[in-house]
């Protein structure tokens, strides 16, 4: 069997599909901010599974959570009720302050979910028809990989050649409220966001965008539907980055975060009036809102509930600005961040954000790159605040080597 790295990279190029261009690190173990590769070299995690880790690699509570539950039932499917799905959904609705929840497992499915909610909401409630019925997206956008959300993205590599695209979607700059003003219509059913853009390169908007979007969707009468899939759950120093703004959306949709780095859990939150367009029969997952992944949720749910979580991330998410904002001019030419959540332009003229990722990997951080030269640092919150800096410093290593 393989044992080194360059053995399991070998047998993964081999037989995986190559979806993917992972640096050459190969995972074995980790612990809170830290992980270790399968020849015993340690490193700061600084990506967290693009935020499924936010509260840290095999968080105790939530291993119990999990472990306990392994030991009673972990599948039935929604064909009958479990023990489980009660308290998960009626905490989490509380957390988001809505009425109810739908469980599903990953943020593509949430983002599908939301959307399907949305046209069923404005073809009952508002009358529109089917064929004429749209949401408005935002350019720039990354709401997942199926057909529909490839067919409204403006990213060339996750769009070309998987045509046809799904009909029924509108696409307006990010930011941009005079052209949102004029796409929203009587027959927009929703108008769906990143409050903050997470693949685009943490992109965060002027404090008047979100604001301005609620009330166009108020004025038109459609759903504001916030994908906080990577924003949410404690990210930005808030649970809910929506709440920076003083937005409150009509619908949440939930992901990573949500199943603490431990498995798919996914979860669009609305009040009734919006859920309620639902009926049985009308949509649903074998695995959505299983024993296991309700048991893992409400352990996560009950983590955010404390608020630690969040408090902490607007800390270290201050420190990590700060050291940041200290390298513009040495390399680096952009900084954007809120909590946590950072997006760092290099100089393109020095190097590739994967070179430089590549070279944080050789100081014992990762990284990931995002259009071409930012790089996004999102560690997980419970990171000491001194191997923060560790990474801060490595990046300036990094662009000091490459400026030599
Ligand atoms: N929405 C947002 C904002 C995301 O960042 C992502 C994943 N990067 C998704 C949806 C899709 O989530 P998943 O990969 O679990 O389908």
């Amino acid at each position: 069997g393989a044992s080194t790295s360059a053995e399991h990279i070998a047998l993964a190029d081999a037989h995986a599909a190559h979806n993917y261009s992972p640096l050459p690190v190969v995972v074995a173990q980790a612990e809170g901010a830290w992980v270790n590769d399968v020849e015993g070299r340690r490193y700061l995690d600084c990506l967290a599974g693009y935020s499924a880790v936010n509260f840290g690699h095999r968080h105790p509570e939530l291993v119990a959570a999990a472990k306990a539950q392994l030991d009673r039932v972990t599948l039935v499917s929604r064909a009958f009720h479990s023990d489980q799905l009660g308290p998960f959904v009626t905490e989490l609705a509380a957390l988001a302050g809505k009425d109810k929840v739908l469980p599903m497992n990953t943020g593509a499915e949430a983002v599908e979910s939301g959307i399907k909610i949305a046209r069923k909401w404005a073809y009952d409630v508002k009358g529109v028809r089917p064929d004429t019925a749209n949401v408005v997206v935002a350019g720039g956008n990354f709401h997942g990989r199926t057909i529909s959300i490839v067919s409204f993205s403006d990213d060339p590599s996750a769009r070309t050649g998987f045509g046809p695209y799904t009909p029924g979607f509108r696409r307006v700059p990010y930011g941009d409220l005079a052209a949102l003003e004029a796409a929203v219509d009587d027959s927009t059913a929703a108008v769906l966001l990143e409050p903050v853009q997470g693949e685009a390169g943490v992109i965060v908007p002027p404090p008047a965008y979100l604001p301005g979007v609620r009330a166009v969707c108020d004025r038109a009468g459609a759903l504001l539907i916030a994908d906080e899939v990577q924003s949410g759950l404690g990210r930005t120093g808030r649970t809910f980055a929506c709440e920076h703004f003083g937005v409150v959306p009509d619908v949440y949709l939930l992901g990573k975060a949500l199943g603490g780095g431990i498995l798919p859990v996914s979860a669009v939150v609305a009040d009734d009036d919006v859920l309620g367009v639902l009926h049985p029969g009308e949509h649903g997952s074998t695995f959505g809102g299983n024993p296991l992944a309700s048991a893992v949720g409400l352990a996560v749910v009950r983590l955010l509930a404390t608020g630690y979580y969040q408090e902490r991330a607007a800390a270290l998410g201050a420190r990590l600005r700060g050291r940041l904002d200290a390298l513009l001019g040495r390399g680096v030419v952009g900084v954007r961040s809120l909590g946590l959540w950072a997006g760092v332009d290099v100089d393109p003229a020095l190097a590739s954000g994967k070179e430089v990722c590549l070279r944080l990997a050789e100081r014992g951080v990762l990284a990931k790159d995002t259009h071409g030269s930012t790089i996004r640092l999102a560690p997980p919150i419970v990171v000491e605040p001194a191997d923060l800096d560790r990474a801060v410093d490595a990046l300036a290593g990094v662009l000091d080597d490459l400026s030599r």
